[in-house]
């Protein structure tokens, strides 16, 4: 007992021994290489980091962008009708919606491109995510606003789509305030964030 462990571990004045993670040789001095908290041998590390490469590579080739186009705009209306619906209904503007339009825009985009990420993904997220925060804005103050008239008497409404781009623009800026900065800032994140491509760690120094 005593006698194997001494012999996994040759601990001698001299230093440990160390043996690749992959191919379990003894690692000398100059065939050492650190990548996380394995060691690996030279020839091992350029194949592994090789491998890994094409991997993360692969992720952002051969994207199906039209079908990713189809999961984007799915999740950014979703998560325009609960905004919307929930403002509605208890006239609260509710943060954390703005976070399900970008989470449901990335995420969709991803998952019906197969769970591929690349910088046009989160390019085609962003932008289906302000459009559908744009549509949730106004969807919002098109139903308080509709509200008002019909108390007034009034026999216009404001429609949806937009009647024209001038109504669609004085919607939508109706209220627009510093929380809806901070609202946009948080969709624009989350669909810039979930389909962005995995980095590496830098190479380790061979
Ligand atoms: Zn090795």
């Amino acid at each position: 007992m005593s006698e194997s462990m001494s012999d996994s571990t040759p601990d001698t004045a001299a230093g440990a021994v160390n043996y690749c993670a992959q191919c379990s040789k003894a690692l000398t001095a100059e065939d050492t290489i650190a990548a996380g908290d394995r060691l690996f041998c030279r020839s091992c590390y350029v194949s592994l980091r090789a491998e890994l490469e094409k991997v993360v590579a692969s992720m952002s080739a051969d994207v199906n962008y039209p079908q990713a186009a189809v999961g984007a705009v799915l999740g950014g209306v979703v998560g325009a009708l609960a905004w919307w619906g929930f403002t509605a209904l208890t006239h609260i503007a509710f943060g954390l919606f703005a976070v399900a339009i970008g989470f449901l825009a990335g995420h969709g985009a991803v998952r019906f491109a197969g769970g591929k990420r690349s910088g046009g993904l989160q390019a085609l997220s962003i932008a289906v995510a302000l459009l559908s925060y744009l549509c949730a804005i106004y969807l919002v103050n098109m139903t308080f606003i509709n509200k008002a008239l019909a108390t007034q008497g009034e026999a216009f409404r404001v429609g949806f789509p937009p009647q024209s781009l001038d109504l669609l623009i004085r919607v939508v800026r109706v209220d627009f305030g510093v929380m809806d900065f901070v609202f946009l800032a948080i969709v624009v994140y989350e669909a810039w964030k979930i389909p962005r491509p995995i980095a590496l760690p830098p190479e380790a120094a061979a």
